[in-house]
């Protein structure tokens, strides 16, 4: 285990920083590390030869500055669309250079949010890992791990971590009453649309298909009882009848009713008033079986 001999326990502080450099948008843990080890390297080691501290995927010697790094990052699919890279192997053996203020970082844990937030705040559900990630710290501290913004623990004068600072009452709350937060994770209920709903057809127009059925046979001087039957079952299907033909019967007749009463009896209504009394008649005599 990689351990400076800087550390001071126990680790009581959690420190919240922004990059005020580029987002990493669904970067690689491997780009955002050599970032902040490259920063490092020019600012708070530019006259250090070492760090002695270790990145943990490739074992190299890193100067980033901070412990972890904070970018969205949706590829694995996370709850959270952001995702915690850690930039130095055992954060918690190893002192970051990160407070302005080295009791602070002697007792902390530094996180820097990549990107600029001088102007604007961070997503929720930022906040909500890193509450997720570091909330066994303060279980195990008895709920006492002080989370600051750097700008709170600074001897030397910072305006980090940006607009995220107005921020930190909400964070506080994350840690303390973290299930008050667990909506903020639940994807939004997709509402299917609705079915569509079959027009409901007024007696005009299923008068009008019926029609349409019947002016098949304008032109024929007879009705033939037999062409009617083939009829009957599509007239069925036409005007949309599941039911059986004992229903759908009592809709013939309901038609036939209000044929009369519209007054309307003209060449076709006969023919259909006709045709549907021998449908009738011709469906009862097979039910009474005298066909
Ligand atoms: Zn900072």
């Amino acid at each position: 285990m990689a351990n400076d001999g800087n550390r001071v326990n126990p680790i009581n502080y959690l420190i919240i920083h922004h990059s005020a450099g580029p987002a990493f948008s669904e970067g690689s843990d491997r780009e955002v590390a050599d970032w902040y080890s490259s920063v490092g390297k020019g600012r708070g080691y530019k006259n250090y030869a070492h760090s002695y501290h270790y990145d943990p995927r490739t074992g190299k010697e890193t100067f980033a500055q901070a412990h972890y790094a904070l970018h969205r990052y949706s590829g694995d699919k996370n709850k959270y669309g952001w995702r915690l890279v850690l930039l130095i192997r055992d954060p918690e053996l190893n002192v970051s250079w990160g407070a302005g203020n080295w009791p602070v970082n002697q007792h902390g844990i530094n996180i820097e949010i990549c990107g600029d937030y001088s102007y604007k705040t961070i997503d929720p559900k930022a906040l909500l890992l890193i509450t997720d990630s570091f909330i066994y710290l303060d279980k195990r501290l008895g709920g006492n791990l002080l989370i600051r913004g750097h700008k709170e623990v600074s001897q030397t004068g910072t305006a980090c971590p940006g607009k995220i600072q107005t921020q930190m009452p909400i964070l506080k709350d994350m840690f303390n009453n973290r299930s008050k937060y667990e909506n903020l994770l639940v994807p939004p209920v997709v509402v299917p649309p609705p079915p569509p709903v079959p027009p409901v057809k007024t007696d005009a127009e299923k008068l009008k298909e019926l029609q349409d059925i019947f002016d098949a046979y304008k032109n024929e001087k007879e009705l033939i009882i037999s062409d009617l039957e083939g009829k009957f079952a599509s007239a069925k299907i036409v005007l949309g009848f599941t039911g059986d033909d004992v229903e759908f019967i009592d809709f013939l007749k309901s038609v036939k009713l209000k044929v009369d009463a519209y007054d309307k009896w003209t060449g076709w209504a006969k023919q259909l008033g006709n045709g549907i009394l021998a449908i009738i008649s011709n469906i009862k005599n097979r039910k009474n079986g005298t066909k």
